[in-house]
């Protein structure tokens, strides 16, 4: 449920005209709605309002300062995957008791500087993460306070590129090496074994894989925790789908919350989970005008001013964006077209062999379901600056990164020095 929606013909972002706001920042533009952030958050928040738990954005998704802001606002923490994401959840005023660290290669400053701000703990992904780890809290003169990320082998069947939770991918320690490494975080005298961790995968769309996960991890608990393992916090990871227009029902945050704690009933630690793109994927779009429209021998391009630098995932993933026409004519053809950018690769597409009402040249278009991995992922490939990005509150917007100038995009370079 998104608050992107038509009044009479033209596409709103809760009640101000999209239309307007391509005229007042120009194309291509990303547009949140505060409204739909917050809303899914509370969704998440209320389904295991139950239990003690902790909601911890995955900052990866969408790490935009006023994102990152209304939602750490609203009592969200953060699970930051960088030194750069601790940076900006500090920089947001996100109390560290309320940020969890992940990621498969931390570096000594990047742990150091976690250390420092005194965060929850570190998810850690392998036995030498976990040495370097206790060297450094040695090093300060304080215990580090740590989670081992366990990988279930459970196929998430998602897209390869997104599944993360098994064997073979890089992430997380096998299951069977777990209370080795546990004895030894135990023995360790600068690192506490306080918690247990896994994220399997992105764009679930069914709960059987979380559950299956889940229950493998809670026996591996049970078993720490008679082993003497003093753990408190249980963190689920993210992953959980959304809806991106193709026919995909994934389950409500309620859904997703009563399988989880189904299983974990009777276990008395914290939940911590990590949802990301279910927050912030379908709170956002990304406006784009029609350049040309060009006739080819087999299909018809739309060629627009965003490109795969701005919104790479169906580069990547082979993803699936509806697009919206951001004014409606009930009276229009359609047509089946491919919508591409203006970038020299094949994969810079936004859309194959679709049916779509036939778009204009100078028209606007709104990519939806693209607040999640959009931004975060942008780059300034083919010396393209990044779009600005504007916040939605009801009748109020705010640029709240605009657009990136030529000398920002050259900032710092220089040819190499004479003499
Ligand atoms: C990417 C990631 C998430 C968030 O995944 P979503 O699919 O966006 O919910 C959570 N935890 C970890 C460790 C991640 O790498």
């Amino acid at each position: 449920m998104d608050y992107f929606h038509y009044v009479g013909d033209r596409l709103y972002c809760e009640e101000v005209p999209l239309d307007d706001l391509a005229q007042t920042v120009g194309t291509p533009f990303y547009c949140y709605s505060e409204r739909t952030l917050l809303r899914h958050l509370k969704a998440f928040q209320q389904a295991f309002a139950g239990v003690p738990s902790l909601i911890c954005y995955s900052v990866k998704a969408n790490s935009t300062l006023a994102v990152l802001d209304s939602l750490v606002r609203q009592g969200a923490g953060l699970d930051i995957v960088s030194g750069g994401e601790l940076a900006r959840g500090r920089r947001v005023g996100c109390p560290a008791e309320r940020i969890v660290f992940s990621g498969v290669g931390k570096s000594e400053a990047e742990i150091r500087a976690a250390l420092e701000y005194g965060i929850l703990m570190f998810n850690v992904e392998s036995p030498s993460e976990l040495r370097r780890i206790d060297r450094i809290a040695g090093q300060m003169g304080i215990k580090a306070p740590v989670a081992l990320r366990i990988n279930p082998d459970v196929d998430p069947q998602t897209h390869p590129y997104i599944s993360t939770g098994m064997s073979r991918n890089k992430f997380g320690i096998p299951h069977r090496q777990a209370m080795a490494i546990y004895r030894e975080a135990m023995r360790l005298p600068h690192v506490s074994p306080i918690g247990l961790d896994c994220h399997i995968g992105s764009q679930l769309t069914t709960v059987e894989p979380f559950v299956e996960a889940v229950r493998r991890v809670r026996l591996l608990v049970d078993e720490l925790r008679a082993a003497g393992v003093p753990l408190r916090y249980l963190d689920l990871g993210g992953g959980l789908g959304i809806p991106y227009g193709r026919g995909e029902s994934p389950p409500l945050p309620d859904l997703y919350a009563q399988a989880m704690l189904k299983e974990l009933e009777g276990l008395p630690l914290i939940l911590i989970l990590e949802p990301g793109r279910v927050i912030v994927g379908n709170a956002g779009v990304l406006v784009a005008r029609v350049e040309y429209v060009k006739e080819g021998d087999e299909k018809r391009f739309v060629i627009t001013d965003a490109g795969m630098n701005d919104l790479m995932r169906p580069a990547l993933y082979d993803a699936y964006h509806s697009i919206l026409p951001l004014e409606r004519q009930f009276d229009r053809e359609e047509r089946t077209v491919d919508v591409v950018g203006p970038i020299c690769e094949t994969t810079d597409f936004f859309a194959r062999d679709r049916l779509l009402p036939e778009f204009r040249e100078g028209e606007l278009l709104a990519v939806r379901s693209a607040g999640a991995y959009g931004f975060s992922m942008s780059s300034n490939y083919n010396s393209r600056p990044r779009p600005p990005e504007v916040m939605v509150r009801g009748d109020r917007f705010a640029v709240v990164r605009p657009r990136e100038s030529l000398d920002q995009l050259m900032a710092g370079e220089s040819a190499f020095p004479e003499g």
